[in-house]
């Protein structure tokens, strides 16, 4: 074995170890984790006036802040059979589509008859009768009005209460640990996944949670010389400010001496690209129920990406990566713009050649319809194992690519079926006017072309469906090491003090939702959340 291939055989060893320890405790760093402790109330009541104090932001959406006031629910007399109601109609998004009627059964037995001493008096009438008459369909929706009249009712009449209680003091607590930003040394770096434009990314580890991410490394003198300060800042931002089980996510973003950090979500399979070429050299390509299970994954994405106002442009297999299970997430989102509010289309030429609709390459202004065109392009690799507009390896120059997907309809071989065909046709429609695109909000009309007749939707979008492939724990999905390639040391830059103002605004830290997901993830919250013998105030609550 040369050099090169040892080295990644130890570093490939390291990772797999780390990622495959078992048990909520493993791969922790103890020094770390000690850092990770609630200061004493007094030291974070002044949180309170700077904390956006929106019901649904603290209750509803940040992990940690539902979980407390849940807990404050149940604790409460009045509010006791609420926090059951809430529960229940949560288990039931999740259990299988056949136990759904009797699940649902029990839930309304308890508090949809007014003669139960759960009864929960504030679901409105109508709404009662009707979830009786539908409970026998089993419809993943079933409760969705009574749940709007629960947190209604929540908002109105438990959040001022909970805001004066202990709960709220330790959600408080949370929130100042929260804010308290890690840095480089918290991170334990493992092997070099890939190789991006300014920096490599890495797996790493945090220490004081043993859970493991991707670092993604942006080189500062390397971005300044090629102009890199707005995507680097566009991505930072879209990546913090989307939550989708379809998107990578961001959890951390801070600075080192020389770089700029990204602290992902770690997707461990690889990505599609590698998948269609290098699994099986002598097969390329998926099976076509493989694609149909990743484009709709995919449209998931993209839809939470539109719905904010997001455009995404450089969709490709490449930047598409799988997790563990083998479901997959966007990646990726330095080329990403969002499009103000007021205005509905945006302009400027972003993406890689033989993937950029029409429209862009025409100059034109365009919207989120660019997206279905390069996803069109993308199911089409997936299935044919080229593209539509060049084929691999072809060496042609761009104009050329240009100018075939100006004007030339695509090959479509037998691997097509005549569903798989009509959905590219539909997606690579070179007026945006014609391509099946993201309209009144939603996918509907795509998640609705025969291709995809047999998908249920919901179960996809609730992370519920089975993944047609799995990676296998035991391999790496990535390039040796040695064929990642380094990067020569970038010279004649000189970092200024606008730089340095820059990369503060760049280092927010702590991103919210992923930081809470991770402490409870990992066992940190149940550890730190300590509430000692009924109806006494523990310590560090006691004013
Ligand atoms: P760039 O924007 O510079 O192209 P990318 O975000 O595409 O950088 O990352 C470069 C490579 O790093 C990807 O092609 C992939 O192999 C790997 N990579 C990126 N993000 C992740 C992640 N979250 N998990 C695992 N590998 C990743
Ligand atoms: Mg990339
Ligand atoms: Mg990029």
């Amino acid at each position: 074995m040369d050099i090169g291939g040892l080295e990644t055989m130890v570093a490939n060893t390291a990772y797999v170890s780390a990622r495959g320890e078992l048990g909520p405790t493993s791969g922790r760093d103890r020094r770390f984790r000690a850092r990770l402790k609630l200061p004493h109330i007094n030291h974070c009541e002044h949180l309170k006036d700077s904390l956006d104090l929106d019901f649904d932001y603290i209750c509803v959406r940040q992990p940690i802040g539902k979980k407390l006031f849940q807990q404050f629910l149940e604790e409460t007399d009045e509010f006791r059979p609420s926090a059951g109601l809430w529960s229940d109609m949560e288990n039931y998004s999740r259990v299988d589509e056949s136990e759904r009627p009797p699940n649902s059964q029990q839930t309304i037995n308890k508090y949809f008859d007014s003669a139960s001493k759960e009864f929960c008096s504030f679901l409105e009438e109508k709404a009662i009768m009707r979830v009786k008459e539908d409970a026998k369909h089993g419809h993943i929706d079933l409760f969705k009005e009574s749940e709007q009249h629960l947190l209604k009712f929540l908002e109105q009449e438990a959040f001022g209460k909970y805001k004066e209680s202990l709960y709220f003091c330790r959600f408080l607590q949370f929130k100042w640990l929260e804010s308290q930003h890690v840095s480089e040394d918290w991170f334990l770096d493992f092997r070099v996944l890939g190789k991006g434009g300014f920096g490599e990314v890495c797996a790493c580890q945090m220490r004081a949670t043993g859970k493991m991410y991707a670092n993604k490394r942006l080189n500062k003198k390397r971005l300044k010389k090629r102009q890199g300060y707005e995507g680097a800042i566009m991505e930072q931002r879209i990546l913090a400010k989307v939550h989708s089980r379809f998107i990578v996510t961001l959890a951390y973003a801070f600075q080192t001496k020389h770089d700029l950090c990204l602290v992902m979500t770690l997707m461990n399979g690889g990505d599609l690209r590698y998948h269609i070429y290098n699994v099986d050299e002598n097969n390329p390509g998926f099976e076509e129920s493989r694609a149909i299970f990743y484009t709709a994954q995919i449209i998931c994405g993209l839809e939470h990406l539109h719905q904010n106002r997001i455009v995404y442009r450089d969709l490709k297999p490449e930047n598409v990566l799988l997790d563990d299970a083998g479901h997959v997430r966007i990646s990726d989102l330095g080329l990403a713009t969002e499009i103000p509010e007021g205005q509905e289309k945006t302009k400027g030429f972003a993406g890689t050649p033989g993937f950029m609709a029409p429209e862009m390459l025409k100059g034109e202004e365009y919207d989120s319809s660019v997206d279905y065109f390069t996803l069109g392009v993308t199911l089409f690799e997936m299935i044919a194992a080229k593209g539509p507009f060049r084929s691999r390896g072809e060496k042609i120059e761009n104009k050329e690519v240009t100018r075939r997907i100006l004007h030339d309809p695509p090959l479509y071989t037998e691997k097509f079926s005549a569903e798989c065909k009509s959905c590219c046709e539909g997606l690579l429609a070179k007026d945006p006017a014609k391509r099946l695109v993201f309209k009144n909000n939603t996918c509907n009309e795509l998640k609705s072309h025969i291709l995809f007749k047999k998908m249920n939707w919901s179960r996809l979008e609730a992370g519920l469906l089975d993944p047609p492939f799995v990676p296998d724990p035991k391999v790496v999905y990535a390039k040796d090491i040695s064929d990642v390639g380094a990067f020569s040391t970038v010279k004649g830059v000189v970092l200024e003090d606008a730089d340095k103002a820059f990369y503060e605004e760049f280092s927010t830290g702590n991103v919210p939702i992923p930081w809470q997901e991770e402490m409870v993830e990992m066992g940190i919250f149940e550890e730190l959340n300590v509430w000692g013998p009924k109806g006494s105030v523990p310590q560090d609550l006691d004013r």
